[in-house]
């Protein structure tokens, strides 16, 4: 594979960043995942907003000779022969001489970039698309400002680790009573013809594909209500559904042990996938 850090095309083994990157000693870092269809960039201005967002909620400077990152994403996309599979972003704020916890003068450190592809045939034609996974619940037990993406990620790790133990395929978060979202995903319910999200603040990640999905919804004429839902409610939901940059739409059938609706993907969540695999494949750059 070939990677780009800090200005340069190389092979992945060739590809070096110092043991003092504050991204590497404090997870001071943010990162962005774009998907890529026949070739082609989902959303990619969605998610180059929400990584400007980032870096400004933490102070962080900008790389001096940032490129264009959509150039960088798509001179990758070209170099690896990508058609469907995802770009790894993460900007850290560098590394300084020393290990201290205090942000380091930026004129003297630069942000560390780094990007790489990750090739998944059949990331649209997902054969676990129409069978839907299993969910269990975990307490939320991250930071407070998940609306920042952060490559923090040990706690969603874990939540992952319990699920499997659980025989599920992922958790669902729960905070004050709420389920605030999944490791990697927002969280949805549907019912009737309504389609239930948790609102927007710092408790969760603004998804990308979150915002793509209810505005192709709305548009659909579907009914969306963005409010907090609890795991009782969801158990007795019609429908319910995640969605992420790789996993688009996916219909969820089980929650701790208990099956939704008739216990397989339900009509909107199928719908909400193909409207935005076609509307989102029509955007692509
Ligand atoms: N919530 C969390 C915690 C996530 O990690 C992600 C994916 N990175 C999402 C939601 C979904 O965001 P997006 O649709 O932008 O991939």
């Amino acid at each position: 594979r070939t990677v780009y850090v800090n200005g340069e095309y190389l092979p992945e083994n060739e590809a070096k960043i110092s043991i003092f990157d504050r991204g590497f000693l404090m997870a001071d870092g943010v990162y962005e995942v774009t998907s890529v269809l026949d070739g082609k960039l989902i959303d990619f201005d969605g998610h180059a907003k929400r990584l400007e967002r980032s870096l400004d909620e933490l102070d962080m400077p900008r790389p001096d000779a940032l490129p264009d990152l959509l150039d960088v994403h798509r001179e990758l996309v070209r170099l690896n022969g990508i058609e469907e599979g995802m770009i790894y972003l993460q900007i850290t704020r560098g590394a300084p001489d020393d290990r201290d916890f205090a942000f380091p003068d930026p004129e003297t450190t630069k942000p560390t970039v780094v990007l790489f592809t990750q090739n998944k045939p059949g990331l649209a034609d997902n054969p676990t698309a129409k069978k839907g996974i299993k969910v269990i619940s975990i307490a939320d037990q991250r930071w407070a400002r998940r609306d920042i993406k952060t490559v923090q990620l040990l706690y969603p790790s874990m939540g992952k680790m319990m699920a499997k133990a659980a025989g599920a395929d992922d958790a669902w978060m729960v905070e004050d009573g709420a389920v605030t979202e999944g490791t990697s995903n927002n969280a949805y319910i549907v019912k009737g013809n309504t389609i239930i999200t948790r609102n927007l603040g710092n408790e969760i990640l603004h998804g990308i594909t979150r915002a793509a999905v209810l505005r192709f919804a709305r548009e659909a004429q579907m009914q969306v209500e963005e409010r907090s839902f609890t795991i009782a409610e969801a158990q007795e939901a019609d429908e319910a559904f995640i969605t992420s940059a790789s996993t688009f739409v996916m219909p969820v059938v089980d929650i701790d042990g208990a099956s939704i609706g008739t216990g397989t993907p339900g009509p909107i969540a199928a719908r909400l996938r193909e409207i935005y695999l076609d509307e989102s494949r029509k955007l692509a750059v």
